[in-house]
């Protein structure tokens, strides 16, 4: 892309990455309560005020408000335009990477979901399955739409939306035989059962090759958090919401995975 367009491109995606990260902060804060993602519009938790629209602008009305409520003084979480901030540079890299493609919006949606999921995730230990539903579904649908788009019409749909549903059900499975193994050696379930939920939509979006390598990645991502966690703490026993990692292992699938298994699969052939 022209570098006189490259900048302008750049600015818009961050604010619309931004934008999308604000309605991430309501989804996470206001599903797992039960309430309406759609309405009423944002407010104050506390004094029930409705945001003025300039005050609501991502990242910036945080700033400006200096982390506090214009009208009761309360104090707003510093995550909230920390997400913001991430989702913009998230759609910026992706951006940057995919340049103006299906593939983009495809990632773009992908890893909104993925984020909420994680932040619910962190917040209350559980994977709500409205998220994980809808995601599988769209990430079938994203799919197609990759596979007609990018690869010669209806074979292109057809061979992407057979290779994301052997994705979802891979996910499925390997999360099912992980319960089996866990629940006959440790006498108890392993994992929560979001998880394999989680796993069939990251399926659906990135095909099983790809799925194999992001669980790998997010295993290993778990070993080293929670296992330096719990050596710093010197406890046994902490909580491990294992959302967040597989989102990160398939984020880094994203950006890396096609260098990672050609050069693994160098190793051997
Ligand atoms: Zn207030």
């Amino acid at each position: 892309m022209d570098i006189l367009m490259v900048v302008p491109a750049s600015i818009i995606v961050f604010v619309l990455g931004a934008s999308i990260g604000s309605f991430i902060n309501v989804v996470v804060y206001r599903l797992p309560a039960r309430l309406s993602v759609l309405w009423p519009p944002s407010r104050c938790p506390r004094c029930k005020n409705q945001l003025k629209a300039h005050d609501n602008v991502p990242v910036l009305g945080w700033i400006w408000l200096r982390g506090r409520c214009r009208y009761c003084q309360t104090k707003i979480s510093l995550r909230y335009p920390v997400v913001e901030g991430i989702t913009g540079i998230i759609f910026l890299l992706i951006f940057w990477e995919f340049q103006v493609s299906i593939i983009t919006i495809s990632y773009w949606a992908f890893c909104s979901w993925l984020l909420a999921l994680s932040l619910i995730d962190l917040d209350t230990m559980t994977l709500p399955s409205v998220l994980t539903k809808s995601g599988l579904v769209v990430g079938i649908c994203f799919q197609m739409a990759v596979g007609f788009f990018s690869q010669g019409g209806g074979i292109g749909l057809v061979n992407h939306l057979m290779m994301s549903i052997v994705g979802a059900v891979l996910g499925l499975w390997l999360f099912d035989a992980i319960a089996i193994v866990g629940s006959i050696a440790l006498g108890k379930e392993a994992m929560g059962g979001g998880d394999g939920k989680l796993a069939a939509m990251m399926g659906a979006w990135l095909g099983w090759q790809y799925l194999l390598l992001a669980f790998y990645i997010g295993c290993l991502v778990g070993v080293i958090v929670y296992g330096g966690a719990m050596l710093l703490l010197q406890r046994k026993k902490i909580p491990f919401p294992f959302g967040p990692c597989l989102g990160l292992g398939a984020v880094i699938t994203l950006f890396y995975g096609e260098g990672i298994l050609s050069t693994y699969l160098g190793l051997f052939f």
